[in-house]
Order: structure tokens, then sequence, then C-alpha cells
């Protein structure tokens, strides 16, 4: 089956590629003809990944999907939340953004945060959403270089590393992301 995969983030392209790869045929933007940024102005994570997923489909109409992630923070009231990526800014930032949480944080004993990725799939019949969730801690520096966005801040209950101390393939057996998508791979294969 040929699937389009919206995100413009190669990161993300990567991490999913490699979940799914070899089972689908996925397209990325690129190889549909989207040049566009996607929309994402809704409230919450799943309409935002609602949104970028309804784009491509309505645009190109091709079987597609996208994700959307957000960061939530427990002694934050769950912030950044659907706002992760434009936390500190419209510049969309990791850096500023990954600044700016440590600084919200500072003296927070309570550091308990969780990922939590929402993933719209597009069929011709319809729409389904799979989500994923890994739990864990905000540290107070960043360590780490691989991986993207809060990943150097952020480590999984269970886990000595951040998430950007890990591997992909490490980072995949666990992460919210590679959750969400061992989701959607076991509802297309049962298609
Ligand atoms: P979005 O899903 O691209 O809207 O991502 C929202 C924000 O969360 C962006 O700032 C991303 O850099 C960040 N983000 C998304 N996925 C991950 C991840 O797997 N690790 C760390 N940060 C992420």
């Amino acid at each position: 089956m040929r699937l389009c995969f919206a995100t413009n983030s190669h990161h993300k392209l990567e991490e999913v590629m490699a979940v799914l790869g070899g089972t689908f045929q996925l397209l990325t933007l690129a190889n549909v003809g989207c040049k566009e940024e996607l929309p994402e102005t809704q409230e919450t994570i799943a309409g935002n990944a609602n949104q970028k997923a309804a784009y491509v489909w309505n645009h190109y109409k091709i079987p597609c999907f996208a994700d959307d992630t957000g960061l939530e923070v427990e002694a934050l009231d769950g912030a950044p939340g659907v706002f992760s990526a434009r936390y500190a800014g419209p510049q969309r930032s990791s850096k500023d953004n990954l600044n700016l949480l440590l600084k919200k944080m500072e003296g927070l004993h309570n550091r308990e945060a969780q990922f939590r990725t929402v993933i719209s799939l597009i069929l011709p019949q319809g729409e389904w959403l799979f989500e994923g969730i890994v739990k864990g801690v905000i540290l107070t520096e960043p360590r780490g270089t691989a991986g993207f966005g809060y990943d150097p801040i952020f480590q999984p209950h269970g886990s000595r590393k951040t998430l950007a101390e890990m591997t992909m393939e490490e980072k995949n057996e666990i992460s919210h992301r590679a959750l969400a998508v061992k989701k959607l791979k076991v509802f297309l294969n049962a298609l």
C-alpha cells in the first residue's frame, strides 16, 4: 500500500520509516508534490494531527497519516502540550523551547512529564486515531545530542539515558511516536 506520511520533519520520517518501512511504501510530502507548510492551528493534539492529515487528503487524495506530539508537564498543568512546537514563540526553535521549559521548571521538585503522540490516518473509508505515551522526568540540564526537540531533557522512567542519549533503535523501543506507529502498523496489516 502507498501511504503518505504528512511531515516536514526528517527526524520523524526516519523514526517512522524504521518501524513501518519494508511493509508499506511510504511517500513523503515532497513525493506527492506538497511543498506547503501544513496547518496546525487546533487546540488539541488529536485536532492538529487530523488537520495535517486532512490537508494532504483534501489536496492530494492519497491515503495518508500525520502525527502531532506534545510534551505534557505535570507541574505546569500539562503545558507546553499542544503548544510544544511554539512554546517560546512563532520561530518554533527547539533550543528556545527547551530553554524556556527549563527556566519555567527552575526550583520545581515535581519533574514528572509525558510525551503524547496522536496519529491521524485518513483512508478513503474514513479516519482513525492512534495514541502513544511515554512517561518520564524533565532533567535540569540537557544531555545527549541524538534525536530532536525536547529529547535532551526527557528521561523515560526505567532508563538512565535521555531520549537524546539513545540510538534511534533504542528510542523506537519505547517512544510515544513508535508506540503510536506500532498500533498503526497492526491496524494496516489487518486491512
Ligand atoms: P509536532 O508534533 O511536530 O507539532 O511537535 C511539537 C513539538 O514537540 C516540537 O517542538 C517538536 O520538536 C517536539 N517533539 C515532537 N516529537 C518529539 C520527540 O520525539 N522528542 C522530542 N521532542 C519532540
